[in-house]
């Protein structure tokens, strides 16, 4: 047995599963997963001394690759000073300044700790302020483990939602209704029947969390007029997109301006940091000048502020989304190329440094699309490519990451290894 073996056993005595996030645990892949000694780069090493080359990324935060030096030297810093303080710190100044100005709509923003508080703060912000008590979510679309929004669309529109979790009482899966991305008629449907009882929209900008989903034909534009007319408010969780399509996100790419943004992720450099902001008439509605309460014992930590400071200046610094992109395009013209020749259907959605692989004949544009595109091929492509050394994300719903780390010899090594597994799919 290797180490990795020796670990998970142990650890599945004593953590549900043998992890603190479900789905590092390799269900929908087989296997165990292998346990990570230290990551450098592009690369993870294994305990059981593996080299990776990691497109997963730490599911997102990781743009500038593992432990890049100075991101390591601000923490490093920070930490001579003191661990958290609990008043309020410099960094914390610091990294709203430098986040209000990168992304477009913000003009007041709040930190917290992870993505799930930005987007339940934002949401009962939305709440708050409107007074009104549904949320309009849509298929497919994840937003953190928040009760209300753990839920995806039964048969679809305008049907009360179904919890995805046990544990959400119908009481609160009922204030939230569930959507098609990519369906404006739905959409226009529901708010013409409940328009006046919705305080807000939530949705991923470009769905990243079942795979990857583009809008088509204007849907964010719509989704924007939408909310004017009934004065609901528009929430775009950038918590993946964020700072990773471009400095500003989906909102500066697309040029559609939510009125609150989630954050987090890349936010953080790595350590844990969530955000939300938006207009400044709605982030006043925020206790304490406000009635909407939030609060948080390690929100703005130093540590995490220092972190999140060095890998925004980096962003800004480097401006690397056009190199980003040219990876990301060289990977999916690669991977199309291989599947045209073996006859295999397979859809490759990328935008900037963001891909999926979905095997499906037709471009994937909402959820059912999702679910009917061929998983049990992903597990053959994750596992064949995995055994040569590239690591994509263990769920054929997620989305893989190139980072600024990623050289150009990483990416034709795994170009090389990525063909060989689809052509023994
Ligand atoms: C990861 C993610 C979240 C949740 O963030 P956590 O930090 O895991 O709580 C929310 N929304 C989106 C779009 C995400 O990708």
């Amino acid at each position: 047995m290797d180490v990795s073996q020796a670990l998970f056993e142990r650890a599945s005595q004593l953590i549900p599963g043998g992890v603190n996030s479900p789905v590092r645990a390799f269900r929908s892949v087989g296997g165990t997963p292998f346990f990570t000694q230290s990551a450098k780069g592009s690369r993870l090493t294994t305990v059981d001394g593996r080299e990776l080359i990691d497109f997963v990324c730490t599911w997102g935060p990781a743009i500038h690759g593992h432990n890049p030096p100075r991101i390591h030297e601000a923490i490093a810093g920070a930490l001579d000073k003191g661990t958290s303080f609990g008043t309020p710190n410099p960094y914390e100044v610091e990294i709203a300044e430098l986040v209000v100005d990168m992304v477009p709509s913000l003009e007041q923003v709040r930190f917290c700790n992870s993505g799930t508080e930005a987007t339940m703060s934002a949401i009962r912000l939305a709440r708050g302020a409107t007074g009104r008590p549904l949320i309009v979510k849509f298929a497919g679309c994840y937003h953190g483990h928040v009760d209300s929004l753990l839920v995806k669309a039964g048969s679809g529109a305008l049907t009360h939602g179904h919890p995805d979790s046990a544990g959400i009482p119908a009481a609160f899966a009922d204030q939230t209704r569930v959507l098609e991305y990519n369906d404006p008629a739905g959409l226009r449907e529901l708010f013409a029947a409940e328009g006046d009882r919705i305080a807000g929209i939530i949705v991923e900008p470009y769905p990243a969390n079942c795979g990857l989903i583009l809008p088509e034909n204007n849907f964010l534009e719509t989704l924007r007029e939408v909310c004017t007319e009934y004065g609901a408010v528009l929430i775009f969780d950038e918590v993946m997109t964020g700072f990773r399509v471009a400095a500003g996100g989906v909102q500066e790419r697309s040029g559609v301006t939510p009125d609150l943004t989630a954050m987090g992720k890349i936010i953080g450099g790595g350590l844990p940091v969530g955000a939300f902001g938006g207009k400044r008439e709605l982030m006043q509605q925020l206790a304490p000048v406000g009635p909407v309460y939030q609060a948080g014992t390690l929100s703005g930590n130093p540590l995490a502020m220092a972190a999140g400071i060095a890998a925004l200046k980096m962003l800004r610094e480097l401006n690397p989304y056009e190199r980003l992109e040219a990876m990301g395009q060289k990977l999916q013209t690669a991977m199309l190329e291989t599947a045209r020749e073996k006859g295999l259907p397979l859809q490759v959605p990328q935008v900037g440094s963001m891909f999926a692989f979905f095997f499906a004949e037709e471009p994937v544009t909402n959820f059912p699309a999702v679910m009917a595109s061929g998983a049990e091929k992903f597990k053959v492509l994750f596992r064949k490519a995995l055994d040569q050394g590239v690591y994509l994300p263990p769920s054929p719903y997620e989305t893989c990451f190139i980072s600024t780390a990623h050289e150009d010899g990483d990416i034709d090594k795994a170009i090389e290894i990525l063909s060989a597994s689809l052509k023994a799919i």
